[in-house]
């Protein structure tokens, strides 16, 4: 039986490959772009509000701060206690284009010890857990290998 792929939160992320995005929204008035997206109003306190409109974000950024994660969370965090806990690396990566700081796994293997603050990192699609039916999708980062 095949297993279904199906994205951990709807509307956040788009596509395959080179063509995998990150869905932010933009005010219509002000232009401030969001991430989470925002459908409701503007954020932006001096801005009136105005249509927010669907943008995908661009693929590259530098990281910004990261961390890894020791311990096993607390629920709801979906994890089997009966395997052995492995530590994944988070990443704040700020988007050249936006200036938006992103949270997200960095790609399995990637440990804080291979990162920097600066280092280029880009989107790629990642799984985020897996179950008997389902292959759950996120986005995750990986370094370029370039240096900022
Ligand atoms: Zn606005």
């Amino acid at each position: 039986m095949s297993r279904t792929r199906t994205p951990v939160v709807d509307g956040w992320f788009t596509g395959d490959g080179e063509g995998f995005r990150l869905l932010g929204t933009r005010c219509a008035r002000c232009a401030s772009v969001f991430f989470p997206r925002e459908d409701t109003h503007c954020r932006n306190p001096g801005c009136a509000g105005g249509d927010l409109e669907e943008v995908p974000l661009s693929r590259r950024g530098h990281v910004w701060s990261y961390t890894d994660s020791q311990y096993r969370p607390p629920s709801p965090y979906v994890s089997n206690p009966e395997l052995p806990w492995k530590p994944f690396t988070l990443i704040a990566v700020e988007l050249d284009a936006e200036r938006l700081v992103v949270l997200g796994q960095a790609t399995p293997g990637v440990t804080v010890a291979d990162l920097t603050v600066g280092m280029e990192v880009e989107l790629v699609p990642g799984v985020l857990h897996e179950d008997a039916e389902t292959i759950w999708t996120t986005w995750h980062w990986r370094p370029t290998g370039e240096r900022a």
